[in-house]
């Protein structure tokens, strides 16, 4: 999460760089979930475009826009 000098450090190994995955990805929205977690629709049509970063000792991820303007879809 730390930015230092433009690159990314892990939460946990604060000297470890944070790897970018390969592809970006896609949070996209669930329909009529209840607060419980059941129920709901995936929208493949829908949601933002992310950049997952990953530490490669401990398996800490996080996303960041690919956009950082993003219009969410729908
Ligand atoms: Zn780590």
């Amino acid at each position: 999460m730390p930015l230092r000098d433009g690159k990314r450090y892990c939460m946990n190994h604060p000297n470890t760089r944070m790897g970018r995955t390969e592809r970006f990805k896609a949070l996209v929205n669930v329909d009529g979930a209840t607060t419980s977690g059941t129920g709901g629709t995936i929208d493949p049509g829908s949601g933002i475009i992310v950049m997952p970063f990953v530490c490669e000792e401990c398996g800490y991820l996080e996303l960041y826009l690919a956009d950082k303007t993003p219009q969410e879809k729908k």
